[in-house]
């Protein structure tokens, strides 16, 4: 996966980073977006100052949408999800989650991106894409994505690219933050189920 904000222009970057003075009169209420979001821009989608804090996920564009993934890779590893204990709302807690470090089989382990995502589906055809019907659905995101935090009405996570700008620092502070699987992950191919079931980890969190 990668840092959506690095596919954007910097003119891009600089003008949703730019304008708290426009916003402070805002009120905030974030609402939802897409998973696996790293398909190409719409160049005519422009990312509005502060959009995350000013516009609901429902209003957003697609380019705004993309931007909010922060490129951790935790929604490809293989979980389980246990579906006889979810409650009436459908909502994926952190006890009926496990993660495991074992990622979909186009993952490279070594950058955390998905090798092939443009054509992922021809090779995962039940590669999910997140969209705003489905978020509810997805409760099992890791605690600090975007769009899981958004649809919540929590704050984006303090290091996301949104906020700091800067991509370097971004990264730094996710591998602080114990974020991310790049050079920690195992890909699926050739493991049993028994294997899987012997990974599970305790740094994602939903
Ligand atoms: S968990 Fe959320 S932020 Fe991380 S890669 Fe998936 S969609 Fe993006
Ligand atoms: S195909 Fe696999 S690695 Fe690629 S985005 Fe989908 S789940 Fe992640």
């Amino acid at each position: 996966m990668t840092l959506n904000l690095l596919n954007q222009s910097e003119s891009q970057l600089a003008s949703a980073l730019d304008s708290k003075t426009t916003t402070d009169s805002d009120s905030a209420t974030p609402s939802a977006v897409r998973l696996f979001p790293h398909s190409q821009n719409d160049a005519n989608d422009l990312l509005r100052p502060q959009f995350w804090s000013r516009f609901s996920l429902s209003e957003l564009n697609h380019s705004e949408w993309e931007a909010l993934c922060d490129g951790c890779g935790s929604c490809c590893l293989i979980k389980y999800i246990d579906d006889d204990n979810v409650s009436d709302d459908n909502n994926h807690e952190a006890e009926m989650v496990e993660y495991t470090d074992v990622t979909c089989q186009l993952m490279d382990c070594a950058t955390g991106y998905c090798k092939h995502y443009a054509t992922r589906q021809e090779h995962v055809p039940d590669c999910i894409q997140l969209t705003m019907e489905n978020l509810p659905q997805m409760m099992w995101l890791p605690s600090h994505c975007a769009y899981k935090r958004l649809y919540k009405g929590q704050d984006l996570p303090s290091w996301h690219l949104l906020l700091t700008g800067d991509a370097v620092a971004t990264q730094q502070q996710m591998r602080a933050a114990n974020v991310g699987v790049a050079g920690r992950c195992i890909s699926e191919i050739g493991m049993t189920d028994e294997e899987m079931e012997e990974r599970v980890v305790n740094w994602v969190q939903p």
